[in-house]
């Protein structure tokens, strides 16, 4: 951040008071700008032993498959994002949502929210699409995943599908997985 969002003065990063980390500060107007990690939201949508993945059509990871998800917008709840996205990328519905893996990224800011919920009705590609399919275990690409928190994902529900029981998962991803592991969505 270089400049002031409020006032558009030049901005310094420094320590406010009684803080303990810098911070872009306004001098001009006394504005401090907080920068706080974004939250991912997104669907498991199952179908019988089969789940929905989206190849990508966007930079990063084009291509690549992975589970609709994206940021949560201001004024929407972690479920509603999960489905717009779901709806944006899939043209997909899918119901009686359960929070499946929390995912925390601290090396990059964010948080992933992963629902798992039931796909109903038919899917189609969105803009940000290249295609959308249904994927039993064995047919599962795993060496074209865009994510690593979708490995993970994915990697959990084929496990707990074997129990029929689908405990929430929260774990960390610390550092990049591998060098091309990009730092956004
Ligand atoms: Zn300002």
């Amino acid at each position: 951040m270089n400049f002031c969002s409020h006032c558009g003065a030049p901005v310094r990063l420094a320590i406010p008071e009684g803080d303990d980390r810098p911070r872009y500060l306004c001098e001009s107007c006394g504005t401090i700008h907080y920068q706080n990690p974004k939250i991912v939201a997104g669907t498991l949508p199952v179908s019988g032993d089969r789940v929905l993945l989206c190849k990508r059509a966007i930079a990063p990871r084009y291509g690549y498959w992975t589970l609709p998800a994206g940021f949560m917008e201001n004024a929407e709840t972690t479920v509603e994002a999960a489905l717009r996205e779901t709806r944006e990328e899939a043209g997909a519905e899918v119901d009686n949502v359960t929070l499946y893996t929390l995912i925390n990224l601290p090396h990059i800011d964010q948080v992933y929210m992963i629902f798992r919920g039931e796909l109903k009705g038919e899917f189609t590609a969105g803009i940000e699409s290249l295609e959308v399919a249904l994927f039993r275990e064995e047919d599962i690409p795993w060496d074209a995943l865009a994510f690593s928190t979708i490995e993970r994902t994915l990697k959990h529900f084929f496990a707990d599908r074997k129990n029929d029981h689908f405990p929430l998962h929260i774990s960390d991803i610390r550092k990049r997985q591998g060098a091309d592991e990009p730092p956004a969505v």
